[in-house]
């Protein structure tokens, strides 16, 4: 009797289409989480098919199974302890030796595994010839061929899943990976003492335990040390005494030997089942890589392509922001137009709309700054630019790898701390998240424009390149410091793959883009949407505010002054006259209003952490605003106009007219745009550094080391500055 639930793996090295067969597989049943405890993300959905519910799950890609990465431990723990019914090894057939490793390993596993040949229209382009049938006969592995993105062999793949699943269980063990006649004696001498001391009770096949042992896993030790210590000690004893032997045979570690002997396993396999027809090896991908990675061409083309990047973001982006931020306009004004002066409608107007508004107009720029990542990523372009970085990362003590978060930093710090993920070690994922937030994100923009074209007027845009430029000296500056003295030692040793080209498929874009945009709305709209509530809760109350001044009088003597003049005026004269009031009654709104908040919570806060921000030479507003942009940079522009714009005309020019006659300085503008250059992440930052981390700690550090860092700069800025009577 078949099982109706069967749970089927899907497992491969990076870039092999793993994803784009699960897209196939689950459509959009699928579920994005993350593996328990690390930041490895997982995929899974499910489906009925063939009278079955059948769970997909989309493994992290590695290029083995031995411990040395979050990613092949989770698809390792996965496959040893979850026991899938089926894996699916999804293997590049274009790139047929190197998938080989991951494949034998998983076959030394003993779960049952099935290979998909995908790519298997590259691999026919490129003049490859794979023999399935006789790889399948040579491991016992089921075989099938897949083009994964025009969707061929799906179908048929699923299909000989589920006839795997239903199989009794294999299989014939000779037809598994073979070491040498010594390695197999010490595999048959532990395999022996792991029977006698835990009998049926270990959960992991006795072959493949004996084997790990052997390369010295650390995973599979603490595992048997934690079933039964006597036991397990007993069995590592056994275990030494082996290792010893085999390094004495071979003067090498029997680590090694053992990888040796899988690649030359491999290297018999490939020689059997592989051939290529003469005179088809024109490889476009090296003849493309000639150029892109060219020594002289590499870096100005890889610049120009970032350039473009930037202008697509911001030009074709600055479109439909302008829509969205007419729709937040209308939406704004008809809801003041009809609902009764309250409350609850300053809540609505103010706050909601007035906080998420101002972040909701960047989702344009926001998607497509995703899709070029993607685009970059997908095109095979991505590894290639890392790989021009690498020697400028090096700097740093930081792979190339390090740099796409850097880049991503400059859209979106959210994102780009994800983006250290793809980092093999920790340490090196800790590093880039730290310095990533000096990266200039998109959100710091406004403020800058505000300050700069307040206060440098035409020079406004030199001194912007130069605050980005600060950001990423000191990003270097401190990846330098971090890793002389948090960070030491070496950065981890990797081989920068470099994937062929690839014409990316809509779909996958899409989905690689709206993947990344989901998690950057979602954070941000549930953020956002409480910090705005609170600022507006911080700036209305307390409702009872005990006025210096009497503003109802002023009003009154205005109606009376333009009553008297109304009476004597000529009939021409009067849309001119109640013009006049109109602007004389608002003025005194607005001074109502800036009196008010000046009395407001947020006023109190702002009087209260003024001293702070007084050595900077940013005055109590500015503070309040800078407090504010931790929700969100771009809130600072925001609660700069209801601080500083309150008792001014309307009109563009206001919160400049009104900065300019604060008081405020191009000096003190200078060091506050240092300082919101380089202070603390906004809250969504915060929150993915923790996730990303894993620690609360490394998040406190790294929003009190940056509001530090930004402190003492501004401070050096402001001070100097006036010390050499630059006001
Ligand atoms: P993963 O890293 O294993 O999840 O790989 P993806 O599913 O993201 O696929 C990587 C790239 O390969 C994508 O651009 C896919 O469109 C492309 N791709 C997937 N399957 C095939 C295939 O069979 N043939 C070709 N030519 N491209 C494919
Ligand atoms: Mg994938």
């Amino acid at each position: 009797m078949p099982t109706r639930n069967l749970t089927i793996a899907l497992a491969g090295n990076p870039n092999s289409g793993k994803t784009t067969i699960f897209n196939i597989l689950t459509g959009t049943r699928q579920k994005v989480g993350n593996w328990p405890g690390v930041t490895v993300e997982k995929k899974e959905g499910t489906i009925h098919r063939f009278d079955r519910r059948l769970k997909i799950i989309d493994l992290p890609g590695t290029y083995s199974l031995t411990p040395f990465s979050i990613e092949e431990i989770v698809a390792r723990d996965y496959i040893l302890l979850e026991k899938p019914d089926v894996v699916i090894d999804i293997i590049d057939a274009s790139n047929l030796e190197r998938s080989l490793y991951l494949a034998t390993q998983l076959r030394e596993l003993d779960c049952k595994v099935l290979f998909a040949l995908n790519m298997a229209d590259m691999a026919r382009s490129r003049g490859i010839n794979i023999d399935g049938g006789k790889l399948s006969e040579l491991l016992d592995v089921p075989v099938m061929f897949t083009v994964g993105n025009k969707s061929q062999g799906i179908d048929a793949l699923l299909k000989a899943a589920v006839e795997l699943a239903d199989k009794e269980k294999n299989s014939n063990s000779t037809r598994k990976v073979r070491y040498n006649k010594d390695i197999e004696h010490s595999i048959g001498v532990i395999s022996e003492s792991i029977g006698r001391h835990f009998g049926e009770t270990l959960s992991f096949n006795t072959r493949w335990t004996a084997v790990k042992l052997i390369e010295n896993d650390s995973v599979v030790r603490e595992h048997l040390l934690a079933m039964d210590t006597r036991a397990a000690e007993a069995v590592l004893t056994e275990v030494q005494a082996q290792r010893t032997t085999l390094t004495n045979l071979y003067d090498e570690d029997p680590e090694i030997l053992a990888t040796d002997e899988r690649y030359g396993f491999i290297t018999g396999l490939i020689k059997e089942v592989f051939t290529i027809s003469p005179g088809k090896r024109v490889d476009i991908s090296r003849n493309v890589d000639l150029v892109l990675t060219n020594r002289f061409l590499g870096m100005p083309i890889f610049f120009f392509f970032i350039w473009a990047m930037f202008q697509t973001t911001f030009t074709f982006g600055g479109y439909p922001m302008a829509w969205i931020e007419t729709l937040v306009g209308l939406l704004s004004t008809a809801l003041s137009n009809t609902l009764p002066e309250s409350l609850l409608k300053s809540l609505l107007v103010d706050g909601i709309i007035g906080g998420v508004g101002s972040v909701v107009v960047f989702l344009p720029n926001i998607l497509m700054l995703f899709f070029c990542i993607a685009l970059f990523e997908d095109t095979g372009y991505m590894a290639r630019a890392a790989f021009l970085m690498d020697k400028v990362m090096h700097l740093i003590g930081l792979h190339g790898k390090s740099f796409i978060p850097m880049l991503m930093g400059f859209g979106c710090n959210v994102p780009a701390v994800m983006a250290a993920r793809t980092l093999e070690s920790k340490k090196d994922r800790i590093l880039t998240i730290l310095i990533t937030p000096f990266m200039s994100c998109s959100a710091k923009l406004p403020v800058y424009i505000v300050l700069a074209g307040t206060f440098f007027g035409p020079r406004a845009g030199t001194v912007i390149f130069c605050i980005y430029l600060t950001g990423i000296l000191l990003s270097i500056g401190t990846g330098r410091l971090f890793r002389k003295t948090l960070f030491r030692g070496e950065e981890a040793p990797f081989v920068m793959e470099l994937p062929p080209y690839r014409v990316p498929m809509a779909k996958s874009l899409l989905i690689h883009m709206w993947d990344r945009s989901k998690i950057f709305l979602r954070k941000m709209g549930g953020i956002i949407l409480a910090g705005s509530i609170v600022i507006w809760v911080l700036s209305a109350f307390p409702r009872a505010v005990v006025y210096d001044h009497d503003y109802a009088m002023d009003r009154t003597r205005i109606h009376q002054l333009y009553a008297e003049k109304a009476a004597i005026a000529s009939p021409s004269e009067m849309g001119i006259l109640a013009e006049q009031r109109g602007a004389a009654l608002g003025k005194v709104d607005r001074a109502e209003n800036t009196e008010r908040i000046e009395k407001s919570y947020m006023g109190k806060i702002g009087k209260f952490i003024a001293p702070v921000f007084k050595p900077i030479g940013v005055e109590w507003q500015g503070g309040v605003a800078l407090l504010s942009g931790f929700v969100a940079k771009e809130i600072v522009v925001s609660t700069l106009g209801v601080l500083y714009a309150a008792g001014e005309e309307d009109g563009d020019d206001a919160l400049p007219d009104a900065l300019r006659r604060s008081g405020m300085t191009p000096l003190s503008a200078l060091s506050m745009m240092v300082f919101v250059l380089l202070y603390l992440p906004c809250l969504a930052t915060v929150s993915a550094i923790r996730r990303e981390t894993g620690s609360f700690r490394w998040m406190l550090f790294s929003i009190g080391f940056n509001t530090g860092v930004a402190w003492f700069f501004s401070l050096l800025v402001y001070q100097g500055g006036k010390l050499f009577g630059i006001a």
